[in-house]
Parts: C-alpha cells; sequence; structure tokens
C-alpha cells in the first residue's frame, strides 16, 4: 500500500526551508515503513494527496503540538504554527532549548495515529503521550504496528462519524 502526502504551500511555518520539512516528514515515514508494508511517498499535488500536512495555530495553544485528524479518504496532519519546531536529527544538540521541539518526532508519533495506533503509557513508545523527543520504535511499537488490525491504515478506514474516527483525533 501507498500513501502519499503534501505539505499545504500557505499553512506552513517559514524558517525552515520546505525541502528540509519534506525529507523530516518522510524519515518519520520510513521508520513505519521498515516494519510494516506501508510505503510513503510525496503527492504531486496537495489535493491529491492522501495525508494534507499543515502548520497552523492550534486552539489549544501551548498543550498540543500537533493532531491528526480522518475524513473519509482524506488525512490530515496539523502541527501547531506557534511551537518552535526543528529537523535537527537530535532533540539534545546544543542549540536547543526547552522550547524547541523536534519535528520528526512528532510527526512519528502523529503518523502512528494515523497507522491505528493509540496511545502508550510506555515512554519508550513514540506513542507515549508527551512528546520526550522519541524517533526509534519502541519493541512494543513494532508488535503493535504488526497486528493484523492496524494494517488498514489511512486511505480505507472508517467514514467520519464512526468511533474509529474519534480514535484518532487524541492529542499528541
Ligand atoms: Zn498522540
Amino acid at each position: 500500500m501507498t500513501i502519499s502526502y503534501a505539505f499545504s504551500e500557505f499553512e506552513t511555518i517559514k524558517y525552515i526551508p520546505r525541502r528540509q520539512l519534506y525529507k523530516a516528514f518522510q524519515r518519520a515515514c520510513d521508520r513505519w515503513s521498515k516494519v510494516i508494508p506501508v510505503t510513503f511517498v510525496e503527492a504531486k499535488t496537495i489535493e491529491s494527496a492522501n495525508i494534507t500536512i499543515r502548520f497552523i495555530a492550534l486552539w489549544c495553544k501551548g498543550e498540543s503540538l500537533a493532531y491528526c485528524y480522518m475524513c473519509g479518504k482524506q488525512a490530515g496532519v496539523n502541527f501547531d504554527a506557534t511551537t518552535k519546531w526543528t529537523v535537527k536529527q537530535s532533540l539534545f544538540s546544543d542549540t536547543f532549548d526547552s522550547n524547541t521541539y523536534n519535528f520528526e518526532s512528532t510527526a512519528v508519533h502523529e503518523i502512528g495515529h494515523l497507522l491505528g495506533m493509540r496511545h502508550s503509557p510506555n515512554m519508550n513508545s513514540v506513542m507515549y503521550r508527551t512528546s520526550l523527543g522519541k524517533m526509534n520504535l519502541s519493541r512494543e511499537d513494532v508488535e503493535k504496528i504488526r497486528e493484523p488490525i492496524h494494517l488498514s491504515p489511512v486511505p480505507t478506514v472508517s467514514p467520519a462519524t464512526s468511533t474509529a474516527e474519534m480514535r484518532y483525533m487524541v492529542m499528541m
């Protein structure tokens, strides 16, 4: 299965080059692709994308970094535009301050939701509710994503009003 994604041209952040955002998102996707037969590719246009990615000011400012949603065949990830993001691959590099969040790590988490993953109470999991900058899937993450229920991701899942959708509306 192939899932395409695209970033909004207008609802975005200016201080990270677009190409770097794409690369970081692809790296996040690839972490899941390594363990399940799902491939993520850049969509040619945002209209044709399975997943739309936007940076918007989230209503729950300061509490949430991102959320994802699914509505029929459309899915999206919205990142908080007021959060300071980095695409550096190490969360703990010299230049970090505590208000900077790792885009790739957050993307791994949100993609996990889109693939059917719920939050994990385990701090080693990329599905832990709070951002700890984790990017590597834990053994538990790999086992869970490989469970058969998780192998019907984005384009085929759930009409808009089902409880399945609600499950994905969970905040980061
Ligand atoms: Zn979450």
